[in-house]
This record gives C-alpha cells, sequence and structure tokens, in this order.
C-alpha cells in the first residue's frame, strides 16, 4: 500500500498526478547501522527520507526512525552529537528497531516504558528468522533477528502488535513503536506502512 496522495513526480514508478507535499518527511538517525535500509524502504512506499546527523536536521521532520546496529555506537554518537536532547524533544511518531528500540528503552532514552535485556538470544541463536503473527492480519510477517534484544518488562501503556513465542517483538506506546527483529530487511514493507499510518495521523491532529 502507497501513502494516498505520497506519490510525487519523482516517486519509484514515475506515477504523476499526486501532490508531492503531501509526502511525508521522515527522518532516519543515520550515525552507525541500517539506516540505508531503512531509506530504501521509505522511498519505496512514497515518504520523504532525510538522513539525520545534527540535532538541527531533526526540524521540520513528520517523524524519526532509529535503525539497528550497535546500541552501545548509536548511543555514545548521538550523546557527541547532541542528539539525545534533540530526540527528547522531538514531538512526532518514532520508529525504533532493534538497537533503535533500545536507545528509545526506560535505561536510554526513556521515551518508552519497557525494559529491554540486550544480546538475549545467546551466542547459539545470535541471529535466525521467524514467522510471527501479526496484530490483525493473516499473513505472517517474516522476522529477521540479528543479535536481537528481549523486552523483558513493558508498562501497561504498552501494547504489543507481534508476538514470537509468547514474547513481545513488535510493540506500540502512543507515538513510539519498536520491533526487536529488522523489517527494513525484508521486502514486505507492514510494519513502515503501520509507521506512516501513525505519522499521517499525527499530522492531521497537527493541522
Ligand atoms: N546487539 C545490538 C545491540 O545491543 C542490537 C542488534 C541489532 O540492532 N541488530 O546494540
Amino acid at each position: 500500500m502507497l501513502i494516498p496522495g505520497a506519490e510525487g513526480p519523482k516517486a519509484p514508478g514515475g506515477k504523476v498526478g499526486r501532490v508531492s507535499s503531501a509526502r511525508p518527511k521522515i527522518g532516519v538517525l543515520a550515525l552507525q547501522g541500517n539506516f540505508r535500509e531503512h531509506v530504501a524502504v521509505l522511498r519505496r512506499l512514497g515518504a520523504e527520507p532525510v538522513e539525520v546527523r545534527k540535532a538541527e536536521q531533526l526540524q521540520g521532520l513528520d517523524g524519526l526512525i532509529i535503525p539497528g546496529g550497535e546500541s552501545t555506537a548509536i548511543a555514545r554518537l548521538s550523546s557527541i552529537y547532541g542528539l539525545e536532547e534533540a530526540i527528547r524533544r522531538f514531538t512526532g511518531p518514532i520508529f525504533g528497531t532493534c538497537a533503535g528500540m533500545i536507545l528509545l528503552d526506560r535505561d536510554h532514552l526513556g521515551l518508552i516504558d519497557i525494559h529491554v535485556e540486550r544480546n538475549a538470544y545467546g551466542r547459539q541463536v545470535a541471529s535466525f528468522e521467524a514467522d510471527l503473527a501479526l496484530d490483525g492480519e493473516q499473513e505472517p510477517l517474516r522476522g529477521v533477528f540479528i543479535r536481537a534484544p528481549r523486552v523483558t518488562e513493558a508498562g501497561q501503556g504498552v501494547d504489543v502488535l507481534a508476538e514470537l513465542d509468547g514474547e513481545p517483538v513488535l510493540l506500540r506506546q502512543g507515538r513510539f513503536l519498536v520491533a526487536t527483529f529488522h523489517p527494513e530487511l525484508t521486502d514486505d514493507t507492514r510494519v513502515h506502512e503501520l509507521f506512516l499510518e501513525s505519522v499521517r495521523e499525527a499530522s492531521l491532529v497537527r493541522s
């Protein structure tokens, strides 16, 4: 599904005649990790990705993605570049995948009410794939887990949107969406679509 009205003249596929200003501008924190893959999915869905390396680049964005990678590296670089405070002040929807989820948790930016255990699947099964049941969808979602974290506690305001063996792997609290896996590494764009829907809803509320 493409965002209605999202395809400008330069959109993939070259479809024309829709309003380009309706393309949501989505920042992707581009300090380390899988930011390029998120940028590619966003382009595919007709959004306008913006690579974010400086605090001022958060201005004017409709949403923000914090990618997977190495959370210690992303946290260190964010602090050096003054991005921690800027992300705390950012008021739009934020989507964190894997290391990006760790950054949003209680022990880091404190934006989502979850406790996370890093590298929680141990060395033997450090990376694996599994089919996930996605809330409200018939078709399973292929989850790619890479040295994945586990959510060991979630506050009352946190909704679980997908589970693996009874454990939450996709969660949402208000404008925050987090995944322990990597939706940017498969062709299935449903999780990004879910995020873009919340971005669209948030901008409707603002306007
Ligand atoms: N193990 C990484 C960390 O703790 C997260 C893995 C990932 O983002 N794929 O930062």
